[in-house]
């Protein structure tokens, strides 16, 4: 039981390039070249201008909690990595993006320094990005 994974995501021709280069230890960005806003989640088009003139971005991999919950139970969700902190992390290039800091609760708090950890799960080529309180 404690060998559960964590859900598997959802791989799309749209965001095949991201769970790659996660598995391979990259968190990557979308810039607009039109615009020049940086975004996350992986969409094809510019969400600001909708543009599909886009270019991938190699993150620091580095951020801060913008903002962040603590789940207790979570449905299909292994049982030995709860609590669960689900988080807003604001990436040091800009976008904000939807995770989980892997951590104690009692080690998060808003304007925590975190940076990134990939975590494996049932699946080739797609690992996870998760964050974890900065070393310094
Ligand atoms: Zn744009």
């Amino acid at each position: 039981m404690s060998e559960a994974s964590r859900p598997v995501p959802e791989v799309t021709p749209e965001t095949e390039r991201y769970w790659e280069a996660a598995a391979d230890g990259r968190l990557l960005l979308r810039e607009c070249r039109d615009c020049g806003l940086t975004y996350h989640y992986p969409r094809a088009l510019c969400p600001d201008c909708f543009s599909d003139d886009v270019d991938w971005l190699e993150a620091a991999g580095t951020g801060e909690v913008y903002s962040y919950s603590v789940a207790h139970s979570m449905s299909g969700w292994p049982a030995d990595d709860l609590p669960l902190v689900v988080a807003y992390v604001e990436l040091d290039e800009g976008p904000r993006m939807v995770t989980n800091v892997d951590c104690d609760p009692d080690e998060v708090t808003v304007g925590t320094r975190v940076e990134v950890r990939f975590v494996d799960v049932d699946a080739d080529d797609v690992a996870i990005p998760v964050f974890v309180p900065a070393a310094e």
